[in-house]
């Protein structure tokens, strides 16, 4: 049925990558010559990938990975699209693939949640003495998550340790379920949460774009879409009954669409329409909206005298 010309690749293995920072520089060569857009990034500890490019040019991806032993067994999370996800192609090199700010690391070989398939995860979510915990950000959980789903009071995921022992009542005793966006962040979470002594710690295997993927369970019980990290913004989920739980900052009326606040040194995400866009000067507060350097302000080269008609309707 689905027969598009281009695919995006999500994907992350964790492995031990000696030079990674060669490894880095080889692999942005590669990715130019064969001609795939997107961002990866490849630490001591593994790669961690999305990238769009034609059917043949991911194929040929694909394939050039597998012939390396450490990538042999990579999983790819394949979307049929109509085009390009990304503008550029930027291969970084961290020091870590996911970043916890812990005392001392985990390491996913050694130590993580058990994994759980689509199914298992939809089944133990149903079940009683069970928390679901995101372990994404307050945006993306804002546009869809698990029905139930916990989304930990925090900024930043390198806040969830702390969060975690703050409210360890909450967790204490019961089957912890935590979910992210492709399973990359889970790997770490969970296996964090078994040294911190939680012993009932399940993860759900390939994360979120799976579990829409997959036949049996199609998304259920999954409200809202997908936040993803390229120019698609969001995907779909739930095949079986899709809602919308985005909501617009400004109204609290039904949105999936996202924009960056105009305020450059802000940049929080915001869903919002078009027309509360313009009328909100795109920013989160009047702080952002008088900012001397609002983009909304310069991308429609406002006059002082506009910027203040405007501020002036929302007084
Ligand atoms: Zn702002």
């Amino acid at each position: 049925m689905e027969n598009k010309e281009y695919r995006v690749l999500l994907y992350y293995h964790y492995v031990t990558i000696e030079n990674p920072e060669e490894f880095a520089q080889e692999h942005l060569e590669y990715c130019k010559n064969l001609g795939v857009l997107g961002r990866i990034l490849i630490a001591h500890e593994g790669i961690n990938g999305t990238l769009s490019g034609t059917v043949e040019q991911t194929e040929q991806y694909m394939a050039h990975m597998k012939e390396d032993p450490r990538f042999t067994d990579m999983v790819y999370k394949i979307d049929e699209e109509d085009e390009h996800a990304f503008k550029k192609i930027k291969v970084r090199h961290r020091p870590e693939l996911v970043t916890l700010r812990l005392e001392d690391d985990v390491n996913p070989l050694e130590l993580t949640g058990k994994y759980y398939s689509p199914k298992e995860f939809q089944e133990a979510m149903q079940q009683e003495d069970t928390v679901i915990i995101d372990a994404r950000n307050d945006y993306e959980y804002a546009v869809g998550h698990f029905k139930n789903a916990i989304l930990p009071d925090i900024n930043t995921f390198k806040e969830l340790p702390e969060w975690i022992r703050d409210n360890r009542e909450k967790f204490e005793g019961k089957k912890i379920l935590t979910y992210c966006t492709g399973g990359i962040r889970c790997e770490k979470f969970s296996g964090w949460l078994r040294k911190e002594g939680f012993e009932d710690v399940a993860q759900l295997h390939g994360g979120i774009v799976t579990y829409g993927k997959d036949p049996e369970v199609q998304g259920k019980d999954w409200d809202g879409q997908c936040y993803v990290f390229d120019e698609r913004l969001i995907v779909p989920v739930n095949r079986v009954e899709p809602t919308v739980v985005g909501k617009d900052y400004y109204t609290g009326e039904p949105c999936e669409r996202f924009v960056n606040c105009g305020n450059p040194e802000c940049n929080k995400k915001i869903l919002c329409s078009e027309e509360n866009e313009h009328k909100h000067l795109r920013a989160c507060s009047h702080e952002c909206r008088v900012h001397e350097r609002n983009r909304y302000v310069t991308e429609h080269g406002l006059t002082e005298e506009e910027v203040k008609e405007r501020l002036a309707v929302l007084v």
